[in-house]
């Protein structure tokens, strides 16, 4: 038996940088399994099919829907985001780390059918840094852009069903908080039943070998 790993589910406002914060985590953390979403959007320059998403026409997206293949899905602006069930469940029980960076709507779906898992709310440091950085990104068009910022007061009233806040004002900070809370978590009690049998049974060992000597 290993211990159940962790679910860690990293979600936010679109602008507010959880994207750079997860990938400057698993550059640290090599051992985190990420979560590979499926899509209906197009890729952008630079993406790759299967790395930064599984990209499926909305065909595909359905089937997997019908066949119950996803943890979680939600319509993000005008495209269809999900995470895939199986491998995600298979690692967290194989006692891994997966990483989930998802919108809202997905998050408070992972949490209803997988409420152990660790959800943190990434928080731009105010509406106009997260104007700013929607614009100077440069994915989005003026129109999508009005819109991701017009939900964002909604979009903030959830953040209190999340179980930590990280405010995204200084990155190096930001992701400093992200991974103390991933190793507290992992060093929780409850989390290690099986490592501390484990680990006293070795020390009983020892003992009696060393009591034998
Ligand atoms: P982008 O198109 O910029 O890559 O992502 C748009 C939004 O979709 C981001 O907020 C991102 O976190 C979210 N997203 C990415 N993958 C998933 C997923 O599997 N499920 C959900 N619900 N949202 C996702």
């Amino acid at each position: 038996m290993t211990d159940e790993g962790i679910l860690l589910v990293v979600s936010g406002p679109s602008g507010a940088g959880k994207g750079t914060i997860c990938n400057a985590l698993r550059k640290l953390h090599p051992e985190i399994c990420y979560s590979v979403s499926a899509t209906t959007r197009a890729p952008r320059t630079g993406e790759i099919d299967g790395v930064s998403y599984f990209f499926t026409g909305e065909q595909k997206f359905r089937e997997m829907i019908k066949a119950d293949a996803f943890l979680e899905y939600a319509k993000v602006y005008d495209n269809y985001y999900g995470t895939p069930k199986k491998q995600v469940l298979d690692l967290v029980a194989q006692g891994h780390t997966v990483l989930l960076e998802i919108d809202i709507q997905g998050a408070m779906q992972v949490k209803s059918k997988y409420p152990q898992g660790i959800f943190v709310y990434i928080v731009p440091p105010s509406l106009a840094e997260l104007s700013y950085r929607l614009y100077t990104r440069d994915t989005d068009s003026k129109e999508v852009i009005r819109r991701r910022l017009e939900k964002v007061t909604d979009e903030l009233a959830l953040a209190h069903q999340y179980d930590y806040i990280v405010v995204n004002d200084e990155l190096p900070d930001a992701v400093d908080k992200v991974r103390a809370i991933m190793m507290a978590e992992r060093c929780k009690l409850a989390r290690n039943r099986e490592r501390i049998n484990t680990v006293f049974k070795k020390y009983i060992c020892e003992e009696v070998h060393h009591h034998d000597d």
